[in-house]
């Protein structure tokens, strides 16, 4: 059964135009795009979307990169989309990452890396139901 996830196009990878680079990773990789928005966060949205890594040292620095210009939010859609987006993204650090990952080719460092995609099924129904309306899922 197909199976949903969350993901954002971070500010750096937007600003930089690699958007329809990025796009076209996932669409090759067999992702279906339910749905799909541009658009810039207030600080405290990108609070409460990453609430918790609030004890974090680098949260008030995640926030602001997060509010800093315009992101492509999306709910992708195919199976065992959740850990195949994971591996697709490549690691938190880019210097870690896999070659041919998103980050790999796309990423500078550990904060401004390109690409979020929800790691487990509960994080991703929170994150869908924190940006998407029901009805924008149709
Ligand atoms: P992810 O699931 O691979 O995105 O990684 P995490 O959930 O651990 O972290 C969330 C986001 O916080 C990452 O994607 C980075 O943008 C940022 N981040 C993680 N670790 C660090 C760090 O050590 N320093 C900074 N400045 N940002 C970090």
């Amino acid at each position: 059964m197909p199976q949903r996830t969350f993901s954002i196009l971070k500010p750096d990878a937007v600003r930089k135009g690699y958007t329809g680079a990025i796009l076209a990773a996932i669409d090759a990789a067999g992702f279906q795009i339910v749905a799909i928005k541009k658009q810039t966060i207030s600080k405290a949205e990108a609070e409460g979307f990453y609430a918790v890594h609030k004890s974090k040292p680098f949260f008030g620095e995640l926030t602001e990169y997060m509010s800093s210009g315009p992101l492509v939010l999306m709910v992708l859609e195919k199976e065992n989309a959740i850990a195949d987006l994971r591996k697709l993204m490549g690691a938190t650090n880019p210097a870690n990452a896999e070659a041919g990952t998103i980050r790999k080719r796309f990423a500078e460092s550990i904060q401004e890396n390109a690409i979020h995609g929800s790691d487990a099924e509960e994080t991703a129904a929170y994150e869908i139901g924190y940006w998407f309306a029901g009805y924008e899922l149709i």
